[in-house]
């Protein structure tokens, strides 16, 4: 089994209700590996970065499982930078600044032994480049998920369309959901983007859960009401992380394990808000993730006899 994970790793500039930090690292790429190495290893991670960015970060990812030899460094280069607001909600946030630097030109590779990947992770990038690594493929993955921003949609949005007809399960949050489809209703939402191309559809509702389409079939997976949340930056990136990975260790794509996956997936978002970025996920041990999605049985689980 192997997983694939193609997106940004970036420096990230994070202002929300209860803190503020000029530079933490990120980026989609970043924030899914760290949270799928917990579940299976190796992750492959196909990225770009410039000089600037620390090498004890890399290094980080290497001890966790991540194999970066598809992670391009730039000579002369800066990194992608991105920062970003929240409101008061926590829901909603408002993009301040996206600098691309060096994914303005980045080609992404995949070296040979990567063309193989069981398991594809598109991560938030630009579609182009999401599309550059599906042609590489040397064979059809056993699932293909793709996630995207309201970003793309406003100015990619045809080539949004084409992945879309290439991919397996899309990610996405309610307002993206929304805007993709044009319906108001996350059931005809789902429903509209299906036709589309994916044959499964998650989305994500922040600190209301999260709903897996597929076909009739609807599953839900709360969120777990936490005391603290500082950030929710990451989130969606390390949910895909717990829900791929998951999927990867377990080794079955059927509806019924996505709803597990599903479970994994909120459980390891949980832990992305406590702190800034994925900063949260360094320090998890394998007790801390069981004992979170316990947590979460212990919230849905209810016997009612119907008469
Ligand atoms: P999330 O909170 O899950 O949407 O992911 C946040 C991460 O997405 C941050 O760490 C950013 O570096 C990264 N990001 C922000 N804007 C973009 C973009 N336009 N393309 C790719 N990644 C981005």
């Amino acid at each position: 089994m192997s997983i694939l994970v193609v997106g940004t790793v970036a420096f990230d500039a994070i202002e929300t209700p209860f803190g503020k930090t000029d530079q933490v690292v990120g980026g989609s790429a970043l924030h899914f590996s760290r949270s799928a190495s917990y579940f299976h290893k190796p992750v492959y991670l196909v990225s770009v970065v410039g000089d600037d960015f620390p090498k004890g970060v890399i290094d980080d990812l290497g001890r966790r499982g991540v194999d970066t030899t598809g992670l391009q460094v730039k000579a002369g280069q800066k990194s992608f930078f991105w920062s970003g607001k929240y409101r008061t909600d926590l829901n909603s946030r408002d993009t301040l600044d996206t600098q691309l630097n060096v994914l303005e030109h980045f080609e992404p590779y995949l070296p040979p032994a990567l063309r193989k990947p069981d398991y594809l992770m598109l991560g938030n990038l630009v579609p182009a480049l999401q599309k550059q690594v599906l042609d590489q493929l040397a064979h059809k993955p056993r699932l293909v998920v793709m996630d995207t921003m309201n970003l793309w949609l406003d100015i990619a949005r045809a080539d949004v369309l084409t992945n879309l007809k290439l991919v397996d399960l899309v990610v996405l949050n309610d307002e993206e959901a929304r805007q993709l489809s044009g319906e108001y209703s996350l059931v005809k939402a789902a429903q509209a983007i299906r036709r589309m191309g994916p044959d499964r559809v998650v989305i994500k509702k922040g600190e209301h859960g999260a709903l897996l389409f597929h076909k009739d079939d609807i599953f839900f997976a709360p969120a777990l009401p936490l005391e603290e949340v500082f950030d929710p930056t990451g989130a969606g990136d390390c949910f895909a992380g717990g829900f791929v990975g998951y999927l990867a260790s377990s080794r079955d794509v059927s509806f019924e394990n996505m709803k597990s996956a599903l479970i994994y997936g909120s459980a390891m978002a949980s832990f992305c808000v406590e702190q800034f970025g994925s900063e949260r996920l360094l320090s998890l041990t394998g007790k801390d993730i069981r004992g979170r999605v316990k947590q979460f049985l212990e919230l849905i689980q209810i016997d009612i006899e119907l008469g």
